[in-house]
């Protein structure tokens, strides 16, 4: 047994759970209108460890769209499709310290910031080129620019239906026998509500960010599919299980990616995964983790579980509130911070 007393685990999770829902700040997401309908005060939690032990609370069956937690698996599905190369000549392992839609490429990209253009177009920082033929590439794929880079190179010589096909079984795949279904209301309103995205990806085309023979609205169309499939924590668990164990499915034992997709998603998720908060977590919390616009959140605990939780009240840097305040006492109970075993 990968935790050996799991009755007394279980009851120290349960506290924790019940202390966490006591903090009831944040905001709904509102700039994706079908994200500010959804209930404000639900909170879930799941647990599974590599040993397929399972345990949920709270509003653990209720449905919620993946959102940004969709982009350290789309990122570990390409991985083990292409290899790190062909991946990361497009894509860089950066944290960005910026906000997760900026506009903005890799620094040593040489790129030449233009206060005119930022004045003029009243965008965070809106960077120039010079004639420098350096590539050019998004920080990481965790944030948008990166994850709809990582989207333009997943399948990409099938059509669109056999892409979203692809993505969708192989969560399947990461949850076993969970569930996992498609928010087509989700969709339309995030495509429809997109202007950053769409800026972003124009901005990256003219820098020959993407492969050749990129069709810009089907890469757009299957990220916002992609941010638009859905789950529940009960099933989210697994899949963070999934990456805990290696790339292999605990429950069913299936392969899901290969070891060093896992290893590199895990490392992105570490240093880049929980926005501008992403340095402070690393620091506190010392866990590779996620979180998405919907208030969904995971924490991988390598070799041992992983943990997913669901409340919508975001803080202003987009990360569920409870969820982080979740993460910081369990590692205040538990010695799980990456670098307690020294
Ligand atoms: N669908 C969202 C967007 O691209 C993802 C945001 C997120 O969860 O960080 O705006």
């Amino acid at each position: 047994m990968i935790i050996p007393d799991w009755e007394r685990f279980v009851g120290d999770m349960g506290e924790i759970f019940e202390d966490v829902r006591g903090f009831n700040e944040g905001e709904l997401a509102t700039y994706i209108p079908q994200l500010s309908r959804v209930p404000p005060d639900s909170w879930a939690m799941s647990v599974c460890t590599i040993d397929g032990q399972r345990k949920s609370w709270g509003d653990s069956l209720n449905p919620f769209c993946l959102q940004s937690v969709s982009k350290p698996f789309t990122y570990a599905l390409v991985h083990d499709d292409i290899g790190p190369e062909a991946l990361h000549a497009h894509v860089g392992q950066e944290p960005s310290g910026r906000l997760f839609n900026d506009i903005s490429l890799d620094h040593n990209s040489f790129l030449e910031v233009s206060k005119s253009y930022e004045r003029l177009l009243d965008l965070p920082s809106f960077e120039v080129p010079r004639t420098n033929p350096r590539p050019k590439k998004p920080h990481n794929p965790l944030i948008n620019a990166g994850a709809i880079v990582v989207a333009s190179l997943l399948k990409n010589k099938t059509p669109l239906a056999d892409r979203f096909d692809f993505m969708i079984h192989a969560c399947r795949k990461f949850v076993g026998s969970g569930y996992i279904g498609f928010n087509n209301s989700v969709f339309l309103s995030e495509r429809e509500t997109a202007d950053r995205n769409y800026a972003l990806s124009y901005y990256m085309r003219e820098h020959n960010v993407f492969p050749k023979d990129l069709n810009l609205q089907d890469t757009l169309d299957l990220y916002f599919q992609i941010c638009s499939i859905e789950t529940n924590c009960d099933s989210l668990a697994v899949m963070a299980a999934t990456l805990a164990n290696g790339g292999v499915n605990p429950m069913n034992g299936e392969r899901v990616v290969n070891n060093r997709a896992c290893r590199d998603t895990l490392s992105l998720m570490y240093s880049c995964g929980m926005y501008d908060w992403s340095g402070q977590f690393a620091f506190h919390v010392g866990l590779p983790a996620k979180s998405g616009v919907s208030g969904d959140m995971i924490i991988v605990i390598p070799n041992v579980m992983g943990i997913a939780l669901y409340s919508p009240r975001l803080d202003k840097l987009g990360n569920t509130v409870r969820g982080v305040k979740f993460a910081e006492q369990l590692v205040q109970k538990y010695n799980f911070h990456n670098y307690d075993s020294l």
